[in-house]
Parts: structure tokens; C-alpha cells; sequence
């Protein structure tokens, strides 16, 4: 059952910050986290300060220099933008395979940034575009690359009094492919067993620039910053990427759960890997 709570509903994004400097509540955008999480028992909070009133957070922009979402983007809206298939191509890909139409109309980008848990399927493709996430409190704004801003399990940067209120990045380098494979027990509706999007830039025959994130198979998801060192600067033979995905599962440190087991997961993280890296090297030298 749902136990009662308040939830005080701010129209601009001022009073919402001054909510939460004032202690009145956690942000709630689209509650499916925080409403399962409720009836579940497992959310002890009973304060809560709605963002889903501010108008100014959901919003997508495109322009020369960046594409941004406000936080209060929904995985629905992202799916429908027409720009997004060639700015963010993995994005759009884990926008497809993400629960089911209910939830992805309600769920947030921000909500899925800000849980924390190792499986939202956002956060891989937004560390391949190499994201950076707005914060804003009453004291000002800060921005912090993504890659940064996990400190361990469903621990982040992020102050209480802080909301996220946008994630942008550059555009995707000339002759890149961006790819996002999500791994789970069913095709639709299901929690990710093992998430991973890659970035490749080919120029000249080699590879320009590479960026990996794996989901549910550490903490949090992370950047496989050996795997990709391997890969800068060299020609991707099929030895070479084996290589970069053997290194990218020995920077995993998955869990047994109901889902799957820690081996199966560290198994498939070095295939996907493996499968990623070659389609896009393809894609991308074929440009
Ligand atoms: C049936 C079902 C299927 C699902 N399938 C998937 C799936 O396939 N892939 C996936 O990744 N997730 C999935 N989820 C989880 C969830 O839908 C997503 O993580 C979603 O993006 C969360 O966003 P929200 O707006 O609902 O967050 P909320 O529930 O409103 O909030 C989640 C957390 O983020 C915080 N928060 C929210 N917005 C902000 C902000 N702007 N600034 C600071 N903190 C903030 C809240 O305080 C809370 O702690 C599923 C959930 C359900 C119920």
C-alpha cells in the first residue's frame, strides 16, 4: 500500500531550488522509482518536492555547438526527436528497449541520472557522448562531467539541496558510429543484465577517438578508460579489439542477483564488448 507523504508541487524552478535548500523533500520527477520504492517499503522519505510542474526542465535543444536535455526530458520525448537519431544514435537505441510505454512516458532523464543504480539504461550512451550534468541549488549552478559524478552505489555528487536540471554534450566527431546493446531476460520490459554503448571515430584508417560504458556489471556504470587506451590511435584488428574487451571486463566487478550471476555477467560484458567494438569500427571506417 502506499504510505501517505507530502508533496509540494513548485511552478519554477526558484521555488523548487528554495524547497529544497529549506529541507522540504527530495525532488520527485517521475516517481517510477520513488513510487514503487514507497509501496515497497524501501523509500522512508514521506517529503517529496514535484518537479513535474516546472515547464523549463523538459525541453530538447540542438544547436551547432551542443545538444541538451532538461532533466525533466521523458524517455518518450527523446524516442520522438527527430534530431536525436543522429545526435545521440545510442540514446535513441536505449530509449527503445527501456521498460514499457507507460513507464517511458512518465520516466525522466534526470530521475534515471539521479537513482544512481548501475542498470539505467541512459547513462551508458550519455558517457559515450562524453555528457556533462547541470546542477543547480539556490547557491548557484555547477557543471560536472558525467564521468564523474558517481562516487559508488546509488552514490553520487549530487548535494540534497541540488537538483539536476540539464545533461549536454558536443556533437559526436565526423565519421563516429555510437551503439547501445542492453542485455536482459525478456526483449521488452526488463531490467538490464548487462548494458554497453560504444563511440568510435575512425580517420585515416585509425581509430581518432574510442569511448566504452558498461552498465550492471560494477556499482555504478563507468567509463573502461584502459580498454579505450588501447584502442586511440590504432587500426581496430580483431586482435586488438579482443584486447580492449578483455580489458574492459577486467574493469567489471558485477554481483550474483536474481537477474543473472556475476561469471555470466563478466562473460557477456567481454562479448558485447567485443560485438560493439567491431560494428562500430565498421560503421565508422565505411563513412
Ligand atoms: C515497470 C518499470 C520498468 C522500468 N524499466 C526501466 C528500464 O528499462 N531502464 C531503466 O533504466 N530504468 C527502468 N525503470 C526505472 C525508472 O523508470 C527509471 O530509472 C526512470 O528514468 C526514473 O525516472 P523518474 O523521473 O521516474 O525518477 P523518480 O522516481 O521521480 O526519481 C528517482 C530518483 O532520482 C531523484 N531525482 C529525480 N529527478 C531528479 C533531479 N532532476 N535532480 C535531482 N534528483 C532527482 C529522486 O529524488 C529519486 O531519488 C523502470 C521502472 C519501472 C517501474
Amino acid at each position: 500500500m502506499l504510505p501517505p507523504f507530502e508533496l509540494s508541487q513548485p511552478t519554477t524552478l526558484p521555488a523548487a531550488l528554495s524547497a529544497l535548500a529549506a529541507g522540504d523533500g527530495q525532488p520527485f520527477a517521475g516517481g517510477t522509482i520513488l513510487v514503487p520504492d514507497l509501496r515497497g517499503g524501501r523509500e522512508t522519505s514521506r517529503r517529496f518536492v514535484s518537479l513535474s510542474q516546472i515547464a523549463g526542465l523538459r525541453h530538447i535543444t540542438h544547436s551547432e555547438e551542443a545538444t541538451t536535455l532538461g532533466s525533466g526530458t521523458t524517455i518518450a520525448d527523446i524516442r520522438k526527436d527527430p534530431v536525436m537519431a543522429t545526435s545521440a544514435p545510442a540514446l535513441v537505441a536505449a530509449s527503445k528497449v527501456f521498460a514499457g510505454a507507460m513507464v517511458r512516458t512518465t520516466a525522466t532523464v534526470g530521475g534515471n541520472i539521479c537513482c544512481g543504480s548501475p542498470s539505467a539504461d541512459m547513462v551508458p550512451p550519455l558517457l559515450t557522448l562524453d555528457a556533462k550534468v547541470m546542477l543547480s541549488s539556490v547557491e548557484g549552478e555547477r557543471r560536472v562531467p558525467l564521468r564523474e559524478f558517481y562516487l559508488d552505489y546509488k552514490k553520487s555528487v549530487r548535494q540534497p539541496d541540488e537538483l539536476v536540471t540539464a545533461v549536454s554534450w558536443r556533437p559526436l566527431p565526423a565519421g563516429s558510429a555510437h551503439l547501445f546493446f542492453k542485455l536482459g531476460r525478456r526483449k521488452g520490459d526488463a531490467i538490464t543484465v548487462t548494458g554497453v554503448s560504444v563511440m568510435v571515430a575512425a580517420s585515416g584508417g585509425k581509430c581518432s577517438e574510442a569511448r566504452i560504458a558498461l552498465g550492471s556489471v560494477a556499482p555504478t556504470v563507468f567509463r573502461a578508460g584502459q580498454a579505450e587506451d588501447l584502442l586511440r590511435g590504432q587500426a581496430l584488428t580483431a586482435e586488438l579489439i579482443e584486447k580492449a574487451a578483455k580489458a574492459a571486463a577486467d574493469q567489471c566487478s558485477p554481483i550474483d542477483d536474481n537477474r543473472a550471476s556475476a561469471a555470466y555477467r563478466l562473460q557477456t560484458a567481454q562479448a558485447l564488448v567485443r560485438r560493439l567494438l567491431t560494428q562500430a569500427w565498421q560503421q565508422a571506417s565505411a563513412i
